[in-house]
């Protein structure tokens, strides 16, 4: 959807900002630029837009050489998200978000409606915004109306330079997390530059790295934390990446452990006896629809057993998680309620499918790791290789 040909820039006064880049994002793809200030991110973003033209190289949309494209035309195809936002402080937010529709020539009351919808769709009800003027919003609120407002004439394409840099971290986490959930429904091509890379491994499907003007790696987050291309990038990424790698691993099935399961109408007999039979220390205690209760100790060792049904007896489940949950929220659940394992459900209906442990946790996180390095090409793999010993 977007690709890159050798494209140099220089500056009139002799600053190559991007030197000979070449790199493709496909269609309905979110990629992240990252790395840090003066690197060349905005740079790179401005030329898809042609708000800065390349010295050298081609840039194509669609399969079409931006060059041939008349600017203004070109920029209506592309929503283009900035950290000033830069919303009209004398138009309301409905009008605000309408900008393009209007500028496109669409009937006011048709561009009206789109606006309101997109509104609704990043989270601000529109009979409470809509008449607001910017100045009425809080930070992360008017960074929802540059959301809005950049895909109101439904672009197929994003640009997006450091949207939610300003805001305090909080507020940052929440939009990011809005974002993706919005993503996912619109599916726009995404390029999205940021110099925080705990952001960029948090959104991206995919990443560029970059050094000075260049890209040091292009790849999946996973893969990038997994397996850094250069001694550069490993350093960019962290000492802590296999911490960051928590956040783009998911839960599998096969992650899970087993443990006996109970059901909220058995005798406390009837499971005292099963948990007894294969030693274990408790057992989890699902609901009529398959769904998490609690759980339930294996109790003392004495032969009386209290009569009744595992319902009077169970302790409160306070926490489970879906399937394809990122282990690190997983980790943190368990950190939260200092449980020593955690129930996971399907994402769907709210199944119960097995627990995880920190020691099943430790062991997906090893596997995701091996998984990824052999994915890497070998010749990155090597450089890494020379290097590191080089440097011994
Ligand atoms: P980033 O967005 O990664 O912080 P930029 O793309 O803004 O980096 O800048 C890359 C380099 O190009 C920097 O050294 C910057 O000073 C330089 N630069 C950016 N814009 C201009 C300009 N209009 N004229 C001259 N140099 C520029
Ligand atoms: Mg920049």
């Amino acid at each position: 959807m977007i690709r890159f040909e050798h494209v140099t820039k220089r500056y009139p006064d002799g600053t190559t900002a991007v030197d000979d880049l070449s790199f493709e994002v496909a269609e309905g793809e979110l990629v992240t630029l990252v790395g840090p200030s003066g690197c060349g991110k905005t740079t790179t973003m401005k030329m898809v837009n042609r708000l800065t033209e390349p010295t050298e190289g081609r840039v194509f949309l669609d399969g079409e050489d931006v060059s041939a494209i008349d600017p203004v035309r070109l920029r209506r195809r592309i929503g283009y998200v900035i950290q000033q936002v830069g919303l009209f402080p004398h138009r309301t937010v409905l009008e605000n978000t309408a900008t393009v529709p209007r500028l496109l020539g669409w009937k006011k009351g048709k561009g009206t409606e789109r606006a309101a919808e997109l509104l609704d769709l990043v989270g601000l009800d529109p009979s409470v915004y809509g008449d607001r003027y910017p100045d009425q919003l809080s930070g992360g609120q008017r960074q929802r109306v540059g959301v809005a407002r950049a895909l109101a004439a439904d672009p197929p394409v994003l640009l997006m330079d450091e949207p939610f840099g300003a805001v305090d971290p909080v507020v940052r986490e929440r939009l990011q997390n809005e974002f993706l959930a919005l993503q996912a429904q619109v599916r726009k091509t995404v390029l999205f530059v940021t110099h925080d890379i705990e952001e960029a491994v948090r959104l991206g499907d995919r990443m560029a790295v970059y050094g000075q003007g260049r890209i040091d790696q292009f790849d999946t987050p996973a893969t990038v934390l997994g397996a850094p291309a250069t001694p550069y990038v490993a350093d960019f990424v962290g000492s802590d990446r296999g911490l960051k790698r928590l956040s783009v691993t998911p839960v599998e099935e096969g992650d899970l452990d087993q443990p006996p399961v109970v059901r909220l109408d058995d005798s406390l007999a009837h499971a005292t006896e099963r948990l007894r039979a294969v030693g274990a220390p408790w057992a989890v205690v699902l609901d009529g629809g398959d769904k998490p209760h609690g759980w339930i100790p294996a109790g003392g060792s004495g032969p009386a057993t209290p009569p009744g049904t595992v319902r009077d007896h169970a302790r409160p489940m306070e926490a489970w998680l879906p399937l394809g949950a990122p282990l690190r929220r997983a980790f943190a659940t368990m950190l939260q309620h200092d449980a020593g394992w955690i129930a996971v459900v399907d994402e769907k209906g709210g199944r119960y499918l097995g627990v995880l442990t920190p020691a099943r946790l430790h062991e997906a996180l090893r596997r995701s790791i091996g998984a990824d390095a052999r994915d890497v090409p070998r010749a990155e793999v090597a450089v890494e290789t020379v290097t590191a010993s080089a440097t011994r």
